[in-house]
């Protein structure tokens, strides 16, 4: 059951929150990605927002941009990694970071694809945000 579905919940969602579920950054109810059988970071990606039918993509190749952004996550994470790798082994070993490194980023890459995109939607976009009135109701094709 993901937040959107609790009837308890009275306040409208927090951007965080829409964020860390990879809801609609417009209405932020809508996902952004397809559920899996596993529900499990989905990396199908809806064109429109399910909910308020806003287009993810909001230029042909916008999503191009989540690779730097993707860029940006991946080195962040490597010199925290090979940081606390450092300070936990004290190795010199360049096999040991090298396989470290690269097996953390083979695992992490499917959060990275999910969230250089939610990210770049959220708050890299200029004129892109939060429209309460379409949140209201959702949309109807007539
Ligand atoms: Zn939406």
């Amino acid at each position: 059951m993901s937040v959107n579905d609790n009837p308890l919940q009275l306040k409208p969602i927090t951007e965080l929150n829409a964020a860390l579920h990879a809801n609609c950054p417009k209405c932020r109810k809508g996902d952004m990605f397809q559920k899996t059988s596993m529900g499990f970071l989905s990396q199908k990606m809806y064109t429109k927002c399910p909910y308020c039918n806003f287009q993810f993509e909001i230029e042909p190749g916008y999503f191009y941009v989540a690779m730097f952004v993707s860029y940006g996550m991946v080195v962040a994470e490597m010199v925290t990694l090979a940081i606390a790798t450092y300070l936990l082994t004290s190795s010199e070993s360049p096999w040991l970071y090298l396989g470290v490194l690269l097996g953390v980023a083979l695992l992490l890459s499917p959060f990275n694809y999910r969230y250089s995109r939610v990210i770049l939607l959220f708050w890299l976009t200029p004129n892109l945000h939060y429209d309460p009135n379409k949140a209201d109701k959702p949309f109807s094709e007539k």
